[in-house]
């Protein structure tokens, strides 16, 4: 039985048009929401555009009985991102919740990515979700309720080869959801960032562009091990239980993988505390350098640079 609603909310869902963000966007309408499907119905380059894919969803939405707009603009253009916002507000009057979910690929090895790709990755990925997020955010203000889902990537909180410019846009997503889950505190907006994992047409490419031994090394763990936990829809109850009302997490970063679900955290290692009358030489950094390593001793998890600081400075009671 569904005891989560979203009777009566309002979301914007970018890159809906297919793979996981289709898989959002129906459930949400699903459990009553109204949706902006958003989706520049492109190839996985992000090159090209069509109305084609967000109106598809629509129709599926529709045709259940739902309430859907479609929209194909851009998100990396800050005018028609703001339009995307004011069109969920005239159509449906309020915005509740905004899941930045739009993505592009290009995979190349660093020294051969070109401007074009790493300004294409960079303006889908990051500028793409800061203008959405931007664009929503006075809607949510006013209300004094929003809940931002970001997307982020295992690529950019861990590294994928040929992922440079996309696992940079990835990790600098996570930097972009650590700030607006700050300020968004006052306003009650929460900001949390998913890592998913699906056989879309995304994973496909990069599995293609590993060459056929990795291609045949993925496809035979497809096989053997996973059922059918690569499916887009298994990334949707994580990202909509936090963008529902009953979810209080923010600030925060959960993966989904296989069908695990787990949160996901930078620590910072107990570390080595210098004399602060000057700075440590080399030689004292290379003479401490297990200590600075060190994981076995525990770690802090800090939500803020002040807090850093101030972590630091209570492990000085601690040492003495
Ligand atoms: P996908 O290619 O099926 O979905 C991405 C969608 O974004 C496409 O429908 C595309 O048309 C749309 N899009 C691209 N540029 C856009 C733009 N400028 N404006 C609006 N829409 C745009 O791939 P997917 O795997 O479903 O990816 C969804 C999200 O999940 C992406 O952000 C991706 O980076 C992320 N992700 C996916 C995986 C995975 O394993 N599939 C892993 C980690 C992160």
């Amino acid at each position: 039985m569904d005891t989560i609603t979203f009777e009566g909310r309002v979301a914007i869902v970018t890159g809906g048009g297919g793979g996981i963000g289709r898989a959002h966007a129906l459930e949400l309408a699903r459990r009553g929401c109204a949706v902006v499907v958003n989706d520049l119905g492109g190839d996985v380059a992000g090159r090209g555009g069509s109305a084609s894919m967000a109106e598809r969803v629509v129709d599926e939405i529709t045709a259940a009985g739902g309430k859907a707009i479609a929209s194909h603009d851009s998100v990396a253009d800050p005018a028609a991102a703001a339009g995307i916002a004011d069109t969920a507000a005239d159509r449906f009057g309020r915005i509740d919740i905004l899941i930045n979910n739009a993505g592009n690929l290009r995979n190349k090895a660093l020294e051969s990515l070109t401007d074009d790709d790493w300004q294409a990755l960079l303006a889908t990925h990051l500028t793409g979700s800061f203008n959405m997020a931007r664009a929503v955010w006075p809607h949510m203000k006013a209300r004094k309720y929003g809940r931002l889902v970001f997307t982020a990537s295992s690529s950019g909180l861990f590294g994928t080869a040929l992922q440079t410019g996309y696992a940079a846009a990835k990790a600098g997503i996570i930097g972009l959801m650590n700030v607006a889950a700050i300020e968004g505190e006052a306003h009650g907006i929460h900001a949390n960032a998913v890592m998913p994992n699906a056989d879309s047409r995304m994973a496909r490419q990069t599995m293609a562009d590993w060459g056929p031994e990795k291609q045949e090394q993925g496809a035979a763990l497809m096989l053997d091990a996973i059922g059918n936990s690569m499916d887009p829809e298994f990334n949707t109850p994580l990202a909509l239980f936090l963008a529902s009302e009953s979810c209080q997490s923010t600030h925060a970063i959960y993966s989904q993988c296989l069908g695990r679900v787990a949160r996901v955290f930078v620590g910072v290692a107990q570390g080595w505390q210098a004399q602060r009358q000057a700075p440590p030489t080399l030689e004292d950094i290379a003479a401490h350098w297990e200590e600075i390593c060190d994981t076995s001793r525990g770690f802090t998890t800090p939500t803020s640079s002040s807090e850093e600081l101030a972590l630091v400075l209570s492990q000085d009671a601690a040492r003495q």
